[in-house]
């Protein structure tokens, strides 16, 4: 059965907020930020909301093994021209890791890092530096680095900086990778032939360090080095392509993971208006694409 989720918020009542929402969606799996995505201000994990949270989970068959934390994607390990500030980006990402084993999550997804006016070489480094220094065995939660668009000084674009990384890693049982769709696409590899891409990645990387999928269609082509998610089917990989990477037999036990934009979400202002989760999540169960899913969603939720 297809392990399929998206990115859900973490609200007032933490990841018990998650699960509903997660199962609004029929999904059997999700992904959340302990907090918002865009800053490090962090609750308290109250443990009567995770029991409450564990248990709508199993009673929903979701596999908590299949649920993944993302980090914020504001933390930065690859510059350390601050030191002060990468010292702090450890910190959050050991505290955050904490968190994880708290909630009982084992996955949490980071973006490995922005070299920002050094060399992506040396930025590589700093980010192993920094991960030999947060993955010290005190904690439980594995690490799984996100393969980026290439944007900027973006580190992990390509399968040999991601190996790059995971080779510095000590404690590699704590290390995997998180693909996003999306980003392959912008950082120029062709989502048209994946197993062409899982074929490289193994010549590299063994598969089984592949933790996660974010299923996202992309705005740009192949190659902009842009980032920027598209709803399925709307955007330059389209959804056959899509739905044969979510099937894929390499990737079976691999949870998927939708970060598509809501629609009515424009650019410029990050206003969500309605989740399209539900009918993506349908869509790919049913192997079916739905030419009206757009306006279904807008019929469902809007007013
Ligand atoms: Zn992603």
């Amino acid at each position: 059965m297809l392990i399929i989720g998206s990115h859900v918020s973490y609200g007032k009542h933490g990841i018990l907020d998650s699960v509903e929402e997660a199962l609004s969606y029929n999904a059997n799996t999700f992904m959340f930020y302990t907090g918002a995505p865009t800053n490090t201000i962090r609750k308290d994990i109250d443990k009567d909301i995770v029991n409450q949270a564990h248990e709508l989970m199993k009673k929903n068959n979701i596999d908590i093994n299949n649920v993944v934390c993302h980090a914020p994607y504001i933390v930065n390990l690859a510059n350390k021209s601050d030191l002060d500030k990468w010292q702090f980006s450890i910190d959050f990402i050991k505290k955050e890791l904490i968190r994880c084993d708290e909630l009982g999550i084992n996955k949490m997804v980071l973006h490995p890092g922005n070299a920002v006016k050094i060399s992506k070489e040396e930025g590589i480094n700093n980010i192993i530096e920094a991960l030999n220094i947060v993955l010290d065995g005190t904690t439980n939660c594995q690490i799984l680095l996100e393969t980026m668009a290439g944007k900027g000084s973006e580190c992990g674009s390509s399968i040999e900086e991601i190996n790059n990384i995971i080779n510095g890693i000590k404690n590699n049982k704590q290390i995997g990778v998180c693909l996003d769709t999306c980003h392959l696409n912008d950082a120029g590899y062709d989502m048209n032939d994946f197993d062409k891409y899982l074929d490289d990645f193994s010549k590299n990387i063994d598969l089984k360090m592949i933790k996660c999928l974010h299923l996202n269609d992309s705005k740009n082509e192949r190659g902009s080095h842009k980032d920027r998610h598209a709803n399925l089917g709307i955007g330059t990989i389209g959804f056959d392509n899509l739905l044969n990477i979510a099937y894929n037999d390499r990737l079976k036990n691999v949870p998927k993971i939708l970060e598509t934009p809501y629609i009515g979400e424009t650019d410029d202002s990050k206003e969500r208006i309605y989740p399209p989760y539900k009918y993506e999540i349908e869509m790919l169960r049913n192997k079916k694409y739905n030419k009206d899913y757009m306006k279904n969603i807008r019929e469902e939720y809007g007013r």
